[in-house]
């Protein structure tokens, strides 16, 4: 089993829409790995991981049954399966939601509507899940991909498949009723018993990937102001820790230097440059250790 080795072993999606964005997340954290492309199994060159390439929907019993210690996967598979694993983080790559549509202004409207119809999807059990909480009975078709065009073909009435623009379904004359579930990628870990070696690798990984989020969500701020205006100044940036205030030649200015979230980023510069800030650079951080 993979826990007689104290080597983790992560499962990832082989090709489809999660696999660049968790190769770009795992080197980000400075994992090192040759040609994933054409392997089913990688091993890192610098940490103690392998990789296991396979098909997202076995992601979740891999990793229930302790053959993958981690799985990168939606929680939309997760959730299908009903695998017993731990959620570890969520994070915010593969967003979609699980949505029932129909005809744009066909005989199915509402919920109720769907009694003694038909349901073309991928997700059998949530949908079977969603139509016995609201009684409501209707028939469902599993069909695995290209659930989109069954109304078209007289396969089904309506659908339940994942949506993320909605576009897909816009092209196909279909209309978005009820969500069914919210989804994303998450980082889930198996309820079998690891090894203290494996525990410890878990939290050495955890600690890089947030590190790593943590950063790509701030930004390292630089700017020079008016000595004045720094206890403004302070108020302004919702700093982690206070700002580096530093003496210029000119003796009237500082410059300062911080780290700010990238979602205030917008406010705080327009209030900064109120304070006759000027000079203002922005660099993006690599990684941080909090
Ligand atoms: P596999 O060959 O691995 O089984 P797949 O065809 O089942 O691949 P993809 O289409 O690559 O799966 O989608 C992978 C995941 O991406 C989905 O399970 C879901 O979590 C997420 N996702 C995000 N947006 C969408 C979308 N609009 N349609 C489908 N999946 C989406
Ligand atoms: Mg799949």
């Amino acid at each position: 089993t993979a826990d007689s080795k104290t080597s983790l072993r992560i499962a990832i999606q082989k090709s489809g829409r999660l696999t660049d964005k968790t190769i770009e997340l795992l080197k980000g954290i400075g994992l090192r790995f040759d040609d994933y492309k054409r392997n089913l199994m990688v091993e890192c060159r610098n940490f103690d991981v392998e990789l296991l390439l396979i098909r997202d929907d076995d992601i979740p019993e891999y990793v229930q049954d302790g053959v993958c210690d981690l799985g990168f996967v939606g929680a939309n598979v997760t959730a299908e399966t009903g695998a017993n694993v731990t959620v570890l983080r969520d994070l915010d790559y593969g967003v979609c939601r699980l949505s029932l549509a129909a005809r744009k202004e066909g005989d199915i409207q509402t919920t109720e509507d769907f009694q003694g119809k038909t349901v073309a999807t991928s997700y059998p059990k949530l949908t079977r899940d969603y139509f016995e909480e609201n009684d409501v009975e209707a028939q469902i078709v599993t069909i695995s991909g290209a659930v989109e065009i069954a109304p078209r073909l007289e396969v089904a009435d309506a659908i339940c498949d994942l949506v993320s623009t909605g576009n897909t379904l816009k092209a196909n004359g279909l209309q978005e009723l009820d969500t069914i579930l919210e989804s994303e990628t998450q980082l889930i870990q198996t309820n079998k018993t690891l090894s203290e070696g494996k525990k410890q690798l878990i939290d050495k990984f955890l600690q890089r990937m947030d590190g790593h989020q943590q950063a790509e969500r701030s930004r390292y701020i630089m700017m020079n102001a008016p000595e004045s205006s720094v206890p403004k100044i302070k108020d302004i940036i919702p700093s982690l820790n206070s700002p580096t205030v530093m003496p210029l030649a000119d003796n009237n200015m500082v410059a300062i230097h911080t780290v700010i979230p990238i979602d205030e980023f917008w406010i705080v510069m327009e209030k900064l440059k109120k304070e006759g800030a000027t000079g203002i650079v922005i660099l993006p951080i690599e990684s941080m250790i909090l």
